[in-house]
């Protein structure tokens, strides 16, 4: 049977990195039935909606989903299709690979990390009153009140929020993933010593899922120290487990130490659901040049053959990625040792290039 993939272009360079990473992963032999659909600003002008109904129906119905990015405009505009996606379809759980590939433009070697983010609440919630909304002086009557002073007037307000739900489910995701694909240690990451109620309970029911996992080393750090031994140390980690906005950056931090965003794979989790993307945006200043690379989606399709169950064509895929890194001829200018070099090839030639070594 083959496998019933929803497929989302995206927009700016999605689509083009989109069709070489279609091409590699059907070059495995894995037989897939596509479902495209489209999100974003060009599905507005169609369907009226950035992000229409039946895209969602089709994830729902066939659970995996591999994606482009799709830009969100700034300063108003629609809410980010992306962040509406992973809450609408609860994908709580963000996991980002960090590794070393033999070849890549970076300051270390075999590093091989594992993030996992929490997806919905801290910071990201999106609980926010601007300056001036009355909203404010009714919570500083609160904090007053609580003995911890007013807010001043000209402040705005963002909540973080944690809970012992999200944190808890997040957190056994982070743990299943470990013994499935034998990972030896969770370092969660966040800072109770300042936050006591919100990183604080992160930390206390993590804690609490790892005593159902004896099996997995788990470790707390916080995360100031944490950036620093990721600079000093990266290869004493294995996984990360982080709230929201620590997570955000730290992913970042981790795509930097293993060669930046070209290379960067990402997926979005939830009980049933799972949608694969890269960690990097739609890039429109390099739409339609054939030029970016697309190898941090094919890594993300390589994430989603794994999650299928295909696991010697992902093998096969990401070692063909891996060999076309590691001889460094057909590969995009963001991995020659300077962007300007004539002998870059382009988006499409990525994809020729890893097909051939899948033979
Ligand atoms: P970006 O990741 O699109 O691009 C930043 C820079 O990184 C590019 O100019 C380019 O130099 C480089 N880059 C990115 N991807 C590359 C690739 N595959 N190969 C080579 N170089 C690459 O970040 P941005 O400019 O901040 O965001 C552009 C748009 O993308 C925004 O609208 C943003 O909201 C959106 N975005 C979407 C997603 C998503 O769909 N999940 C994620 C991040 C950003």
């Amino acid at each position: 049977m083959p496998h019933r993939i929803t497929v989302i272009p995206g927009d700016g360079i999605g689509p083009e990195i989109t069709r070489a990473t279609v091409r590699v992963l059907e070059a495995t032999g894995v037989a897939f039935n596509w479902d495209y659909r489209e999100a974003g600003v060009d599905a507005a002008e169609k369907y009226g909606s950035v992000l229409p109904e039946e895209v969602l129906d089709s994830i729902r119905v066939n659970k995996t989903a591999i994606k482009g990015p799709i830009t969100t405009p700034r300063g108003g505009g629609f809410r980010s299709v992306n962040v509406a996606l992973r809450k609408m379809l609860d994908l709580y759980a963000c996991l980002r690979p960090a590794k070393s590939y033999p070849g890549v433009r970076s300051r270390y070697q075999n590093i091989d990390l594992v993030i996992v983010r929490e997806n919905h609440e801290d910071l990201y919630a999106g609980v926010e009153f601007e300056k001036g909304d009355p909203a404010i002086a009714t919570i500083s009557e609160l904090t007053e009140a609580a003995g911890m002073g007013p807010i001043r007037e000209d402040a705005g307000l963002s909540l973080k929020i944690i809970s012992e739900f999200r944190t808890r489910r997040v957190a056994t995701f982070a743990f299943e993933y470990a013994r499935k694909y034998g990972r030896k240690k969770v370092t969660a990451v966040a800072k109770d010593n300042i936050l006591k109620f919100t990183d604080g309970l992160f930390f206390a029911t993590a804690r609490k899922v790892a005593e159902d996992y004896s099996d997995i080393e788990y470790q707390e750090m916080l995360v100031d120290n944490m950036c620093m031994q990721l600079v000093q140390k990266p290869e004493n980690y294995d996984m990360l487990l982080l709230p929201n906005l620590y997570g955000d950056v730290l992913s970042d931090l981790c795509a930097g130490l293993v060669g930046g965003l070209g290379v960067a794979p990402g997926a979005n989790l939830g009980d049933e659901i799972a949608l694969f993307e890269p960690v990097h945006g739609s890039a429109p200043k390099y739409a339609g040049q054939n030029k970016v690379n697309p190898m941090a989606m094919m890594l993300s399709g390589v994430l989603m053959l794994r999650h299928l169950g295909e696991s010697d064509a992902a093998d096969r895929m990401e070692n063909a990625i891996a060999a076309v890194i590691a001889e460094g001829k057909s590969v995009t200018y963001d991995m020659k040792p300077s962007p300007d070099d004539p002998t870059a090839v382009g988006t499409s030639q990525v994809a020729d290039a890893v097909i051939e070594k899948i033979g």
